[in-house]
């Protein structure tokens, strides 16, 4: 059996709350290893470690939980006796996470981000079959050099693609124009492409050591949208995004 370890993070896959409602609870209460206790059969696809990085709402996310993430799981996998690493993470900002992570690990060896949009107290928690696919795919000789992947109701998808698009549906993110990765069939591991972007090991990002990084805000362009916000985000960021309208325009 492959060694696998779960670094958690929290999110609403550890969330607790009213007895079979996926409502009004809270994120990032339950210990990870709770979780894998609530999993049949999860022991018997690999040899599992689990590890407590974090326990937060993904929305208190930032720059210093990724370099912190990200640093641990160069170090586990330089590791020889790891083969694979999953991440259990908060849904709302896990795509934020997935891209930082595709860039900057410095591994070929399967990582892969997995959560959920009910909580472990709600009727039909989706976390324990996604966390049981993530194992599965870190797991499958298939997944090497794919970059780092989510996997979230059966679907494979990029780190670099994958977007959240729904605030309430179980299957909430989606790669649009790019497509899936591939899919999961209870254990079983399908994948049907291959991204050509750089990404791990041939990423620039990744030979480099980040103690902090920049801050860059980023301003949305509307119709109407006063300037003033630009002035107050050059005071105390070190780069502005300014995500326009149409192919990028403003007035
Ligand atoms: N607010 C939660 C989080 O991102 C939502 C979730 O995990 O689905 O931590």
């Amino acid at each position: 059996m492959k060694n696998i370890i779960i670094v958690a993070t929290g999110g609403t896959i550890a969330g607790s709350g009213k007895v079979g409602k996926a409502t009004n609870y809270q994120a990032g209460k339950i210990n990870i290893k709770e979780i894998i206790d609530s999993i049949p059969m999860i022991n018997e696809v690999a040899n599992l470690k689990a590890i407590q990085l974090f326990n937060v709402d993904s929305n208190e996310m930032n720059e210093e939980h990724w370099i912190i993430l990200a640093n641990k799981i160069n170090d586990l996998a330089s590791q020889k006796n790891v083969d694979g690493i999953v991440v259990t993470h908060g849904t709302d900002t896990l795509d934020e996470t997935a891209y930082f992570l595709n860039l900057t690990i410095n591994t070929y060896k399967p990582v892969v981000l997995t959560g959920a949009m009910r909580p472990a107290s709600a009727t039909s928690a989706d976390g324990p079959i996604n966390l049981y696919q993530a194992v599965c795919l870190a797991s499958c000789d298939d997944a090497l050099g794919h970059g780092v992947m989510a996997v979230f109701s059966s679907t494979i998808y990029s780190g670099r693609d994958i977007q959240k698009i729904s605030n309430f549906k179980t299957d909430a993110f989606d790669q649009k124009d790019f497509g899936c990765l591939g899919y999961m069939q209870d254990h079983e591991v399908h994948f049907f492409s291959k991204t050509f972007k750089k990404h791990t090991l041939q990423s620039l990002f990744s030979s480099q050591n980040y103690n902090d990084l920049p801050a860059v805000g980023i301003a949305y362009y509307y119709a109407g949208a006063s300037h003033e916000i630009l002035y107050s985000l050059a005071l105390n960021h070190q780069g502005i995004i300014l995500t326009g309208s149409g192919s990028g325009n403003y007035s």
